[in-house]
């Protein structure tokens, strides 16, 4: 490979919105044959919505609202901006949260008004209590996440919220195939609303509720199969699996720690440009040999 054409294949690249951090990263594009695509910001738009507020009953809704909302306030993550924000519209100001922590792909928790609240997911292999006063996988139907709420150490309801896919990511996963590659969704988030926005977009192998430390073993493991494997993120939690990644590409409206772990950059978000990239530098390759 001679640099002088690989340095015109990343000045194209620069043209169709993509940053690849070296001429090197061409050529580790050639057997990629798998590409993993996180699924929140990266294959939806990561812009959640809250859709409905569930309390048990004895519960009050402004209750669930207001304490939910009020550690949520607190967090940076795309479901906790969409609950804090639907509870200020709703209630005005949030009380105070402390002894707030972050619960990595889990969740968040924090003391208001006395009591120690918790929002989020149940633990990695944690079983719900038979006896819950909701019935939570009703609520988890097309594509929805549903988020717990407990306080002294019970259910106190439930938060629903989602987020769609982007308009561009049907097409992306329909051009990545078309390029050979299998399409692999990867996520936290829980197997039913994985699946149904792996649905959406066309995407047949799901890898679900798997936590943020997670992410990377699970590159590893597809390599292990022999896979050669690109990944496609834009969270903090995803930097570990970009880096592992045979290639890296962060979508660029992501998080700096996402694009510095990556090889390329998508700089528009629009995940098409994950196929064009792929496209470009396998045809930069062609005319070089
Ligand atoms: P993804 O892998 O799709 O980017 P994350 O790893 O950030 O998702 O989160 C995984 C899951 O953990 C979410 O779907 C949600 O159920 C739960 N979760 C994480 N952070 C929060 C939060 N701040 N509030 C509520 N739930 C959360
Ligand atoms: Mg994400």
């Amino acid at each position: 490979a001679t640099p002088t054409a690989l340095l015109v294949g990343t000045g194209r690249g620069a043209q169709l919105g993509l940053l690849i951090k070296g001429p090197e990263v061409l050529e580790s594009t050639r057997r990629v044959d798998t590409i993993v695509l996180d699924k929140t910001g990266t294959v939806t738009t990561g812009r959640m919505a809250l859709l409905d507020v569930v309390p048990v009953p004895g519960t009050s809704r402004e209750e669930l609202l207001r304490r939910a909302g009020a550690v949520e306030d607190a967090s940076e993550h795309p479901i906790a901006r969409a609950i804090a924000a639907a509870a200020r519209a709703e209630l005005g100001t949030l009380p105070a949260v402390q002894e707030f922590a972050n619960r990595e792909g889990v969740g968040v928790v924090g003391r208001v008004d006395g009591v120690r609240v918790e929002v989020g997911r149940l633990a990695p292999g944690t079983a719900p209590p038979a006896d819950e006063p909701l019935h939570l996988a009703a609520l988890q139907h097309g594509g929805r996440t549903v988020v717990r709420v407990v306080w002294d150490g019970a259910l106190r309801g439930a938060l629903v919220v989602a987020d769609t896919p982007k308009d561009t990511s049907a097409e992306a996963v329909r051009r990545l195939r078309a390029l050979g590659l299998r399409p692999v969704l990867l996520t936290g988030d829980n197997r039913p609303t994985a699946e149904a926005v792996a649905a959406a977009v066309g995407i047949d192998e799901v890898v679900a509720e798997v936590l943020p430390a997670d992410k990377a073993a699970v590159i590893r493991r597809l390599q292990g199969e022999g896979r050669v494997v690109a990944m496609v993120g834009d969270g903090v939690n995803d930097a570990p699996a970009l880096a592992q990644a045979d290639l890296g590409l962060a979508i660029g409206t992501g998080t700096d720690v996402a694009i510095e772990a990556s090889d390329l950059t998508l700089v528009s978000g629009d995940l098409r440009g994950a196929a064009d990239a792929i496209r470009l530098s396998r045809r930069t390759l062609g005319t070089i040999r």
